[in-house]
């Protein structure tokens, strides 16, 4: 198959999202009393309701319609004050009741957006943005100076329920293919679900994974749900199809299933968009169907060909009567929106003098942010308005090295780690005033966690401490330059690239704890003097 790059010059990918996340914090289902709890024993957290049981009747949960409304609000939506539900039927045995209680057309989150930052190599899949110059817009992008940003719009944010799980016996991987038989469990029919709906906004798998990123931190940072992708409590389908450039009309899309993973979200759009360019390319059509992602085999399988809305035979619930939200309850929510990692971000930069760039990578992980925020208020307790220039060092090291380790060890929680905010204020120090090299930071990162201790013992006990005495350096120099008449000469007669090797006989002398900045400026000033 052909390469995006390739691919991309003769056609445009479009690209919708549909996200479900279970309201995982709630307490209690959507329309019963029973109990929230993933992984309680099968069939233990059912009633009539939940259950399908005839004549059992619903009670919707406050607490969730406040959920959905919030994070209506925290994606820019018109919240709808008249909205009701629907059944959606069909019959399956996840599902007791032989329909799903959903919206209709109108859901309780209308016409919302949100603005996608993309930079670095992320940038590199959208088609044409050499073509323009930071501050010029094209489409629904606007060039940044390190990449650009996508306004992709939200079409709605419906409530609706989960069905149960169903586990097939004696197939291979919990298949039903090959099973002998199956089991049902209905804890989880009923939990409060609700579904995001894109707009065709999205132009690459990048972007497209950026959006379930951005929208996870939001979701989280408002707390409805605990947003695992591998329990399931966030799910995404990526529809995909392809036009030709210069033409609007939409292509025919397929819809991927099983997108549970950010990585397996790009790799499987990344793999549609050629699959269906090398159909199109050879005259074929592309069906309407829903296809699985197999990321072993990297490649999409038909699931189904795609049912048409009437087969479900939409109507109103007439067990629960329309909503009709007053102000006061919209604005009550609205009173409880916490600061979104868009607004931190900002905040962040104004604060403390970050670069966009490093805020917004600070703000990706609400751990990682609250950690570096810890840590200034540490640093200013202790140095008042010289903690400022400690600002950008603390946050390289929560991007980097505390985001690495997390990612690394995925069990580990910061706040219990031995990595306190006070210690990673006297590391970034020690960096800073020439004490430890900054290669040397990342050894004594890595023995504050091992040990757990402090990063001044650490230096203390190893004997880390860099030499910047400039009269000691300057022996170890005119030492090695008298040793190496041969090779100065050489650097004099155009080598320079031989630097490196004066440095490196400098550092092994001095066991490396020679501060190099000043090595090489010595250096510098002999050998071109
Ligand atoms: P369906 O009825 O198949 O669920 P919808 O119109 O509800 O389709 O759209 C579902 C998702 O697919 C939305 O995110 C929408 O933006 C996206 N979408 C719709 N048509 C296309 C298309 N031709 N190509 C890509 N995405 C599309
Ligand atoms: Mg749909
Ligand atoms: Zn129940």
């Amino acid at each position: 198959m052909k390469k995006l790059e390739e691919i991309l010059k003769t056609w445009e990918p479009v690209i919708g999202l549909e996200i479900h996340a279970e309201l995982t914090t709630l307490n209690t289902k959507m329309f019963c009393g029973c109990k929230l709890e993933f992984g309680a024993a099968p069939n233990t957290h059912t009633c009539p309701v939940c259950l399908g049981l005839p004549g059992a009747l619903p009670v919707p949960n406050r607490a969730a319609i406040e959920s959905i409304v919030l994070a209506g609000l925290a994606t820019n939506c018109d919240i709808e004050k008249h909205s009701m539900f629907y059944r959606k039927n069909y019959m399956y045995p996840d599902m007791a009741k032989n329909f799903q209680t959903t919206q209709g057309p109108i859901a309780f989150c209308m016409r919302g957006h949100l603005d996608l930052d993309v930079d670095g190599a992320n940038a590199d899949e959208r088609y044409g943005l050499a073509d323009l110059k930071p501050g010029e817009s094209a489409d629904n992008i606007t060039r940044t100076e390190d990449g650009y940003v996508a306004h992709v719009g939200i079409t709605r944010i419906h409530m609706e329920e989960d069905a149960g799980k169903m586990v097939h016996i004696g197939g291979g991987e919990g298949r039903i293919a090959g099973a002998t038989h199956s089991l049902v469990d209905y804890n989880r029919a009923g939990t409060p679900l609700i579904e995001l709906v894109t707009e065709p906004d999205l132009r690459t798998p990048e972007e497209a994974r950026l959006f379930m990123q951005k929208l996870r931190q939001i979701y989280l940072a408002i707390g409805i749900s605990d947003c695992s992708m591998e329990e399931g409590s966030l799910r995404c389908d990526g529809n995909v199809s392809l036009r030709r450039r210069g033409t609007t009309e939409l292509g025919t899309k397929t819809e991927l299933k099983n997108m549970n993973s950010f990585k397996n979200l790009h790799d499987g759009l990344l793999y549609e968009i050629c699959r269906q360019a090398q159909v199109l390319e050879e005259g074929g059509i592309i069906y309407q169907e829903t296809r699985h992602w197999d990321p072993t085999a990297k490649r999409t399988i038909v699931m189904r060909v795609k049912e048409s809305a009437d087969d479900y035979r939409l109507f109103p619930e007439p067990d629960l009567a329309p909503y009709d939200l007053s102000d006061e309850f919209i604005e009550s929510v609205r009173a409880k929106l916490p600061e979104l990692p868009d607004d931190k971000a900002a905040r962040f930069q104004q604060e403390f003098g970050l670069s966009a760039y490093d805020a917004r990578h600070l703000v990706e992980h609400r751990s990682t942010a609250q950690f570096f925020e810890a840590c200034m208020s540490d640093a200013e307790r202790e140095l008042g308005s010289a903690a400022a220039k400690l600002a950008k060092p603390l946050a390289n090291l929560a991007i980097n090295d505390v985001s690495g380790w997390l990612n690394a060890n995925p069990d580990a929680v910061l706040d219990e780690s031995p990595l306190t905010p006070n210690r990673a204020v006297q590391l970034v120090q020690l960096v800073a005033d020439g004490t430890i090299s900054s290669k040397q930071g990342k050894e004594v990162f890595a023995a504050v966690i091992e040990e757990d201790a402090d990063p001044k013992a650490i230096v203390e006990d190893r004997g880390m401490q860099q030499v910047s005495d400039t009269g000691a350096i300057e022996a170890v120099v005119d030492a090695v330059l008298a040793e190496n008449p041969d090779k100065v000469e050489q650097y004099q007669g155009g080598k320079t690239g031989l630097i490196g090797f004066f440095v490196g006989q400098c550092m092994k002398r001095m066991q490396g704890k020679g501060n190099p900045q000043i090595i090489n400026e010595l250096l510098a000033n002999k050998l071109d003097a």
